[in-house]
């Protein structure tokens, strides 16, 4: 029991800092591009160590390939089509495809 909640409250704790550490990449991207990469690679390290998954909204910031960011119009091009949204990172060429999720919600 005391193991195992350890455990989760480490998997918070590591969420929290993938969480600050993406958001600090977006934000340091236009100014200091190489600081920003090496957040995402540490966020990334930290999602892989803690086998904690990074979310979805997160994971869509940043290539897989080469950790830059991907910012549409600046680092990324973004296309929809056929329900699907591509995106292509322009330093590395890596595409992404996400499925358009249609959300049902009153
Ligand atoms: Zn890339």
């Amino acid at each position: 029991m005391g193991m195992r909640s350890q455990n989760q409250t480490g998997k918070k704790i590591a969420r929290e800092r993938i969480e600050i550490l993406l958001l600090r990449a977006r934000d340091l991207y236009h100014t200091e591009p190489e600081q920003s990469r090496r957040c995402v690679a540490i966020a990334r390290k930290i999602s892989t160590r803690q086998r904690v998954r990074i979310p979805r909204e997160l994971r869509r910031l940043f290539c897989r390939k080469c950790s830059g960011i991907l910012i549409p119009g600046h680092s990324g091009r973004v296309r929809l089509h056929h329900g699907k949204i591509t995106t292509t990172c322009l330093a590395c060429g890596k595409q992404k495809r996400i499925p358009v999720v249609r959300t049902h919600r009153k």
